[in-house]
């Protein structure tokens, strides 16, 4: 079976999709995106992702291309036609739309550019890498500052994560100019200190909103685990109890290494996996 897109209004195979070479999503990685998990055929934290979706769009400011409701629409369409009856991703891009290249806005009247795709996930291989945990690496923030935006503009992320691939790890975390990790390049980074605080860091311009983050400090109090949205160095982090990563079709995958240094036994962690469960229970 082959796998459907959605362009602008259109459902066509992948292959015969097409935008134009004028996309400023082509040119300059004018637009942004989401990324809507499934799991056991429903589309998880819908409207987190719907509401962060329209904090990108008004951060460029870029029109709705149609009305969230109608996205919605579109979004469990796609699911449909995909055949995504179990786990899964919809990936859904939005940008400024096709006009002659030129830095500056096209004129007013230029519609967005939408496109969906659909993709299976295999659940069962995730979850047992959770039972085994990653490791990761470091390496430098060369991000620029407006990290809160799902821009499609990802060189950065592309590259530290490629540097990962290269040395045997899942992900690879950044550090800024003053040692503080920020999070992933396609993750939220949690540590649990030695007091069993689930700690992350802030939000505002550094970081994207993970919208699993989002869920996991709301489940938290529920499981008699404390938080705290604080700033930490790689230095304290390497002493942690616990590490873990969230993201959307990840939900939460402990962290047995960074760098050289083992975390903990080496093991996942038992708050992670725990909060892992928990997690996995609610979503259901
Ligand atoms: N941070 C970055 C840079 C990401 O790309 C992602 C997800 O792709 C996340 C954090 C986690 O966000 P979410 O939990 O919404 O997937």
């Amino acid at each position: 079976m082959s796998r459907i897109a959605y362009v602008n209004g259109r459902y066509l195979p992948v292959r015969q999709a097409q935008i134009a070479i004028e996309d400023r999503g082509f040119q300059f990685a004018d637009g942004v995106y989401e990324v809507f998990p499934v799991y056991a055929g429903h589309i998880v934290n819908h409207a987190w992702h719907l509401q962060r979706l329209s904090q990108s769009l008004a951060a460029l400011r870029i029109d709705w291309p149609l009305p969230p409701a109608v996205l919605t629409l579109i979004l469990k369409d796609m699911l449909r036609r995909n055949r995504i009856i179990d786990g899964g991703m919809l990936y859904l891009q939005i940008t400024r739309g096709v006009s002659p290249r030129n830095h500056a806005f096209p004129v007013p009247g230029v519609r967005p550019t939408l496109v969906v795709t659909a993709r299976p996930v295999d659940m069962a291989a995730r979850h047992a890498q959770a039972e085994i945990g990653v490791r990761v690496i470091s390496v430098p923030e060369n991000r620029w500052t407006r990290r809160d935006i799902k821009s499609v503009s990802l060189l950065a992320n592309i590259l530290a994560k490629q540097g990962a691939a290269e040395r045997g790890a899942a992900e690879a975390l950044f550090v800024n100019d003053r040692g503080i990790l920020t999070e992933g390049a396609s993750s939220t980074f949690w540590m649990i200190t030695r007091e069993g605080v689930l700690t992350t860091h802030p939000l505002g311009h550094d970081i994207l909103p993970g919208v699993t983050r989002r869920a996991i400090l709301a489940m938290a109090p529920e499981l008699g685990l404390q938080t705290d949205e604080r700033e930490f160095s790689l230095a304290e982090t390497l002493q942690a109890r616990e590490a873990f990563l969230t993201s959307a079709t990840n939900f939460v995958m402990p962290v047995i290494q960074i760098d050289a240094q083992i975390i903990g036994n080496g093991k996942p962690g038992a708050i992670s996996l725990a909060l892992r469960k928990s997690y996995i229970e609610r979503i259901e």
